[in-house]
């Protein structure tokens, strides 16, 4: 098969930051039985065809025909064997996650990706009444679904009664708090139908604060403290052995000017971002910032609640410090929260912000695929893997 479309398809949005800030996302192309898809921790902006992995289309279908374990865990193993069994011969990558999700679609080209803009919409509390609004009939909107196996299989049986209620299929999925699936048979097309969905929900939200209006509102004062705390995270960066990268811009200060504000970011949006991020922040005041032994305090009871350090320390009034375990990770942490930031800001333009539910965050956090997504992404001291 001749990768070059898809290449180039995937180089196109995964350079724009707008599409592809640090969440990632995949990019599959078909021809006759054979399915192309992104390998997992491949980044699609300086994809070439070596990181595209080929897979039998009719393989991967007949996995819906076979019976699998209820047991989320065993099933998601058995999925897992069967799809790298699926690869043609001398394939030796792992697919993405969501590979049986772009082989339901009876379209050449599938590019799935979570953009901010989007997630606005996706994350907030009329997500799905306003994409179903917006975009009427000829797309479909999901609610939040396991990631995986267990999406698919829903997909599959939407597109089957689609099918038999003689409608044309459907070319683009709305997933809540997750982001979109675009499928169509030209490039052309995708990029077309991607610029009509920014186009409307450009329509509808309120643009990103500019940039130095947060610079104007930090008075010199707040210099002395921001050392201080800067100073406070670096002895506890030594303690808990960690690396922290920190981050100051107008959409997150935007959030950090008390605790009400900072409300809406205090659970995640999607699974990127608790694999990048982790799943809460942990909020202080500059006052117990500047401290280092208040500090530690702080971050030891969060390791007593949530059985893991944190990745986001936010600062009120301040900024945000990723954290981990080296430089890398750490600058993650900071690009996927300002992501999700970005996310809270576009919410209010439809109700404000709906994060993941407790459970979903749970087996997200547990998830094999996202530790291996993680791990993968470190390996390659990349900025984020994508799926
Ligand atoms: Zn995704």
């Amino acid at each position: 098969m001749d990768l070059d479309p898809i290449v180039q398809l995937s180089r196109n949005f995964g350079g724009n930051p707008d599409y592809v800030l640090a969440g990632g996302g995949n990019a599959s192309q078909k021809e006759g039985d054979t399915i192309a898809i992104k390998a997992s921790g491949v980044q699609l902006g300086t994809i070439d065809a070596a990181g595209f992995v080929q897979l039998s289309l009719s393989k991967l279908n007949a996995l819906f025909t076979i019976e699998l374990p209820l047991n989320s865990d065993e099933r998601e193993k058995i999925v897992l064997e069967k799809m790298l069994a699926a690869r043609l011969p001398g394939q030796a990558m792992r697919p993405s996650v969501e590979t049986l999700l772009h082989a339901l679609f009876p379209f050449r080209f599938v590019v799935h990706l979570h953009p901010a803009l989007i997630n606005g919409m996706l994350c907030s509390r009329a997500a799905l009444s306003a994409a179903q609004a917006l975009f009427g009939s000829e797309v479909a909107v999901l609610p939040y679904i396991t990631p995986g196996y267990t999406l698919a299989d829903v997909v599959r049986r939407i597109f089957e009664t689609r099918t038999l209620s003689g409608q044309r299929p459907y070319k683009i999925l709305f997933l809540q708090n997750h982001g979109v699936f675009v499928a169509a048979d030209t490039t052309e097309e995708i990029k077309a139908l991607y610029d009509h969905i920014f186009a409307v929900l450009k329509s509808k939200v309120r643009s990103l604060p500019a940039e130095n209006e947060a610079v104007k509102r930090v008075p010199a004062a707040e210099k002395v403290s921001r050392a201080n705390v800067l100073a406070a995270v670096e002895a506890n960066s030594v303690k808990f052995n960690v690396r922290f990268f920190f981050t100051s811009n107008s959409i997150v200060s935007h959030f950090l000017t008390n605790p009400e504000a900072f409300k809406p970011l205090a659970a995640p949006f999607t699974p990127d971002h608790i694999v990048y991020a982790g799943a809460w922040p942990l909020f202080v005041s500059q006052s117990q910032a500047e401290n280092p032994e208040s500090l530690a305090e702080q971050i030891n009871a969060y390791r007593a609640r949530h059985d893991e350090p944190p990745k986001i320390l936010a600062v009120e009034n301040l900024g945000i410090f990723g954290l981990g375990k080296d430089d890398a990770a750490a600058g993650r942490a900071c690009l996927l929260f300002t992501d999700a930031a970005k996310i809270a800001w576009y919410t209010e333009a439809f109700g404000g912000a709906h994060p993941m539910e407790s459970a979903d965050i749970e087996f997200i956090r547990n998830w094999e695929v996202e530790k291996y997504r993680s791990s993968i992404a470190s390996k390659n001291n990349i900025a984020a893997s994508g799926q």
